[in-house]
């Protein structure tokens, strides 16, 4: 700026004015050059410091492509652009460009150039002002890289942010703002109408509340719903404040804008989890990655005692997880441990459960849980280690199932098994199980030792090889009646070690997983076979003469009755009565008449033939049946008894006789009718004198 006071010297000296040019082109802290078509011509001393050329005569030497990188960051060649610029300010008068540079050693830096067309007599130069713009070219390049890392910051917090300036009306959204709401910023650039359209209709009077508290100079935040034009739902949290001037009067308004669509899902999804945690009836806890413990759903809440919480109290998206009311002990997992279960079983987990659950990610066992009354509930319990990325433990879950009632019901059938094998082992007989084709497909051990089989031998066994042939038909039959009636009961031989053995066999129809067996109990009932013969023949035998009774008479003379009714075999009955026998009695004694008794018996048998039958009736009478035998058959027959009793005294007691009534069986016979003339004929024997015989009331005579 011109002083006026001042003489104005150098206006008038050319010298003086070229030795000012000359001063200014020398100390000028940019670098200046003088070039024309054919090259440099001159520098000041800045231009070689920038350019490190080592002198003005080299200088000299060179071209604008020798001070540059082979290629501009366009990609056009050094030299070519260089002239393009020369000739543009030869041609314009000015040209002004940026410049990729090198140092006469060889370092890139970047330059802003600026060419002034100097029209001199011998023709136009061009001078170049170059300013060294690396540093400005680097913060440029780091705002940009910021900027490029705040967005991708913003991207990956799906945090946008804006700006709305209400003095020049502008508003500017981050690129992310631009993704949250799925807009375009090339289509729909940014505006507050385009804001509240993607707001959801039901969200927008409370975001313009919101926007109008913040106009007061209060911060706000919120979260509402926006819909997408593709008319996805997503959800937002909003922070913001309002810049105020001096007056009070609204400059700018800074918000953000968060997209927590997926924090929201996954918050919902966490508290439909726990709800269902909270209704399974098992207890379900959850430890963090330090022990503490940070859920206890609803049944593991009950067993334990504590107040009933609804599962959506639980979290809460600020707080996380509210723990407040668990016992204190849960801060650890070693205290917690304790607090819910025995000694014995804390030592259990934390020895044997969690270093196993840390390797292998989970552990299961049965073990025991103390409820609120400190009682011992067994339970089956799983660990679940969750480790992090890094492998840290993240998080520790416990599953405990009440396995008290499936305990009671292990211990009742451990129980009832052993009664019932207890029963089987104390069975007398064989316990065995048929399949519906009576193969044999259980049994117990006696039936093994019985039939002398092995288990192999006996497994899929046909039931009836276990018995004689001759009887196989019999008990093919009780077992069809036993599957088809229900039960049935068979007496056969079994083939034993010893041999056959009559067994009892006892069998009953059972469905054993929806199939018919045959539970069947076989009872050795040799004894009792036995002791029935040696009863029977206590009931159909005289004690005193050994020969049959009367009952086993009447048996024996019906035999005789049918088959004479269907053979028309004769037969003879003869009844046989000791005469005077009282007075043997009163003279010696009843035991000399019982001994008499005895003997006559043996006399009787020796005479009798080997088919007749004799059997004492009573008292001192007896009866003799004579198959095959005629009526005068009978007579000599009873002619012989007679004589033989007659002629043999009788020790002791001296001679004796005996009378005889006989009758032949006649058709249409009873035993009534034929004991009724038996009878008569003996009445008559005796009434004609005794020691006789009658025969169908014929006496014979003594
Ligand atoms: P009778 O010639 O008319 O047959 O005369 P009796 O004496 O043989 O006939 P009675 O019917 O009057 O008497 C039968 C006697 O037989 C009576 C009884 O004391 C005797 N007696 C019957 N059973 C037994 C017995 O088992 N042992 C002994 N010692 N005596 C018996
Ligand atoms: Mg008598
Ligand atoms: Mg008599």
């Amino acid at each position: 700026m011109a002083d006026g006071n001042r003489p104005d010297v150098a206006r008038d000296d050319p010298a003086r004015q070229l030795q000012i040019y000359r001063a200014m082109f020398e100390q000028c802290c940019d670098a200046i050059v003088l070039q024309d078509h054919a090259g440099f011509l001159s520098c000041n001393p800045d231009t070689l410091l920038l350019f490190r050329v080592p002198d003005t005569a080299t200088f000299a030497t060179l071209q604008p492509a020798d001070l540059s990188p082979p290629n501009q960051a366009d990609g056009r060649p050094s030299s070519e652009a260089a002239a393009a610029r020369l000739e543009e300010a030869m041609s314009q008068g000015t040209a002004c460009f940026e410049w990729c540079s090198r140092t006469w050693d060889g370092v890139d830096f970047s330059v802003e150039v600026s060419l002034s067309r100097v029209d001199l007599e011998e023709g136009p130069l061009v001078q170049a002002v170059v300013r060294d713009i690396s540093d400005r070219k680097e913060g440029e390049a780091a705002l940009r890289s910021r900027e490029q890392e705040l967005a991708e910051a913003q991207r990956i917090a799906h945090l946008g942010s804006w700006i709305s300036d209400f003095r020049t009306d502008e508003i500017r959204w981050s690129d992310e703002v631009y993704r949250i709401l799925g807009l375009n910023r090339e289509e729909w650039g940014a505006s507050h109408e385009l804001f509240m359209a993607a707001v959801h209709p039901s969200d927008r009077e409370k975001v313009q509340a919101a926007l109008e508290t913040s106009f007061q100079g209060e911060r706000y935040e919120l979260d509402h719903r926006i819909i997408c034009p593709d008319g996805e739902v997503r959800t937002v949290h909003e922070r913001g404040y309002t810049e105020l001037n001096a007056d009070g009067k609204p400059q700018r308004l800074f918000g953000t804008m968060q997209d927590i669509t997926e924090q929201r899902r996954l918050e919902d999804s966490l508290r439909r989890l726990a709800a269902i945690l909270d209704s399974t009836p098992d207890i379900v806890a959850m430890h963090d990655g330090d022990g503490t413990m940070l859920y206890l759903n609803a049944t593991g809440r009950r067993f334990a005692g504590l107040p009933e919480r609804s599962s959506q109290d639980l979290w809460q998206p600020k707080t996380g997880w509210d723990r407040s009311d668990l016992p204190p002990e849960t801060e650890s997992l070693e205290g917690a441990l304790r607090w819910a279960h025995p000694p014995w079983v804390a030592e259990k987990i934390l020895n044997e459960g969690l270093p196993i659950a840390w390797e292998e990610g989970s552990w299961r066992g049965e073990t025991v849980a103390l409820d609120g009354e400190g009682k011992e509930v067994p339970v089956s319990q799983v660990l679940i280690v969750h480790r992090d990325d890094a492998g840290e433990m993240d998080q520790v879950s416990t599953i405990l199932g009440d396995i008290s009632a499936r305990r009671d019901l292990e211990d009742q059938l451990r129980r009832e098994t052993a009664l019932s094998e207890s029963i089987l082992a104390s069975l007398p007989g064989i316990f065995y199980v048929l399949d519906g084709q009576g193969h044999l497909i259980q049994w117990n051990d006696r039936m093994e030792a019985v039939t002398g089989l092995s288990y192999e031998e006996i497994d899929g066994l046909d039931a009836l090889a276990l018995v004689p042939p001759e009887e196989r038909r019999r008990v093919a039959k009780a077992i069809a009646k036993t599957f088809s009636e229900g039960s049935a009961v068979v007496e056969s031989k079994l083939l034993t070690v010893e041999g056959d053995a009559p067994y009892l066999f006892n069998g009953l129809r059972v469905e054993l997983n929806g199939q018919f067996s045959l539970l069947g109990v076989g009872l050795d009932i040799a004894k009792q076979k036995k002791l029935e013969r040696s009863l029977e023949r206590e009931a159909t035998t005289d004690s005193l003469t050994g020969i049959s009774n009367r009952q086993r008479f009447d048996t024996e003379m019906e035999h005789a009755l049918a088959r004479h009714a269907r053979y028309g075999t004769q037969t003879a009955l003869a009844m046989i009565d000791l005469d005077h026998f009282k007075r043997v009695n009163d003279t010696y004694g009843h035991d000399v008449g019982d001994q008499t008794l005895v003997d006559l018996t043996k006399r009787l048998a020796e005479e009798i033939r080997e088919p007749d039958f004799l059997a004492r009736w009573g008292g001192e009478e007896f009866v003799v049946l004579l198959p095959e035998t005629g009526p005068s058959e009978a007579f000599r027959m009873a002619e012989r008894l007679r004589r033989r009793i007659e002629v043999e005294p009788f020790p002791g007691v001296g001679a004796l006789t005996i009378s005889l009534g006989i009758t032949n069986f006649q058709s249409g016979d009873t035993p009534n009718t034929l004991l009724k003339r038996v009878d008569t004929a003996l009445y008559e024997a005796k009434r004609a004198g005794r020691n006789r015989v009658v025969v169908n009331g014929e006496d014979s005579g003594a």
